[in-house]
């Protein structure tokens, strides 16, 4: 069996060319007689790679000059104890619940201070997104929390939310783990952004933070330093040892995203790969997505059996036609398809053309 599709939502699909480019660089980078991963992250070999890959990031993303990007480790939630050590300064924060990784980040963040719920979506399953003009955002508030895209529940903003025009002047954050780098980002409404890299921009183990710097240097005492902001950023993410490989490999990540066309070109791609999907599920009389239309994640999309005695076998026919890991979450059930930047739309229409046999053999 060759290289199959792979809707895994995270660890997730590479880009092929990537893959093969560390391949072919693994024994010897560029001459210098050593894998990337033996090098000491003090060399100018290892100096060199990183620094590329922050241009080459900042560019992708048009991140402002006024923002950090630091390359951590610990994962998304890791980050859910590190932003309030670092931003909460013990005081009251606004979580907006929209499914199981807000959820995780509120329940987290009440161990370093008062964390309120300024809006839920629970009573819909989440399957909707509160409006933001029925958050309930507290005067005392530090900093608001969103997760950009719910992975479990398939929910995503298509817009941030403006807290200004909402009277609030704490920063928001935002938890974009599995959309980063999808679509562009609109700085000027965010005060720090957070994501594991494996959903969209390479291995596990490499943790990227986005933050303004006036939110840097305000970490509780009992913070540890690893996971100061301000001892990170004025060490060039190297105040202690980084994930060198896998920010090697997200760098390639970078420089494919940037030959394939930017963020411009990966959202267009993004936008038909999910709508296929999307309109066939609607046009099906046997799968179902159940989330609302305007807040439906374009990558990850949840999608149900109305028959789920037949889940089972249409994961062994998916298999066996080569489209792996579509098994949904265990907390909502039923199917996801997980269609990140690296998942051509070849694989979309293999999975449609698939299902669209499948719902043949069960009439
Ligand atoms: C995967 C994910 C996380 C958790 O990431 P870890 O690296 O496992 O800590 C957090 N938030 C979102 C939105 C995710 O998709």
């Amino acid at each position: 069996m060759g290289r199959a599709f792979n809707f895994s939502a995270g660890p997730a699909v590479m880009p092929e060319a990537v893959l093969q480019q560390a391949a072919t660089e693994m024994l010897d980078w560029h001459g210098s007689g050593m894998s990337v991963m033996e090098m000491s992250h003090r060399g100018k070999e290892f100096i060199s790679i990183y620094e590329q890959a922050e241009a080459d990031l900042r560019e992708l993303l048009a991140v402002p000059a006024h923002f950090k990007i630091l390359f951590m480790q610990g994962g998304g939630l890791a980050e859910n104890a590190i932003v309030p050590l670092n931003l909460s300064q013990g005081g009251a924060m606004d979580f907006v619940l929209t499914g199981s990784w807000s959820q995780k980040s509120h329940k987290e963040g009440g161990k370093y201070g008062a964390a309120r719920v300024a809006a839920t979506a629970q009573a819909d399953g989440f399957t909707t997104l509160p409006s933001p003009a029925t958050w309930q955002i507290g005067a005392d508030s530090r900093y608001v929390h969103i997760c950009g895209n719910e992975t479990i529940h398939g929910v995503e903003f298509h817009e941030l939310p403006d807290l200004k025009t909402l009277g609030c002047d704490a920063p928001l954050v935002v938890d974009f783990s599995s959309h980063v780098a999808s679509r562009s980002v609109n700085w000027s409404r965010v005060g720090l952004a957070f994501g594991g890299a494996q959903k969209n921009l390479g291995p596990a183990g490499l943790t990227l933070v986005i933050v303004r710097e006036d939110l840097i240097g305000h970490a509780m005492p009992h913070c540890p330093s690893a996971f100061d902001y301000k001892l990170v950023a004025d060490n060039q993410s190297m105040y202690n040892t980084p994930p060198t490989y896998s920010i090697y490999i997200a760098g390639l990540v970078f420089q494919w995203l940037k030959k394939n066309g930017g963020m411009a070109a990966m959202e267009q791609r993004n936008i038909a790969k999910a709508q296929l999907l999307y309109d066939f599920l609607d046009n099906s009389s046997l799968y179902v997505n159940k989330v609302a239309k305007d807040c439906r994640s374009r990558m990850n999309v949840p999608f149900f059996l109305r028959d789920e005695s037949r889940n089972e076998a249409f994961l062994a026919g998916a298999k066996a036609a080569n489209l792996l890991q579509l098994k949904g979450h265990k907390s909502v059930g039923g199917m996801r398809a997980s269609i990140y930047n690296a998942m051509p739309i070849e694989g979309v229409q293999a999975l449609v053309a698939y299902m669209r046999e499948f719902e043949k053999t069960q009439a």
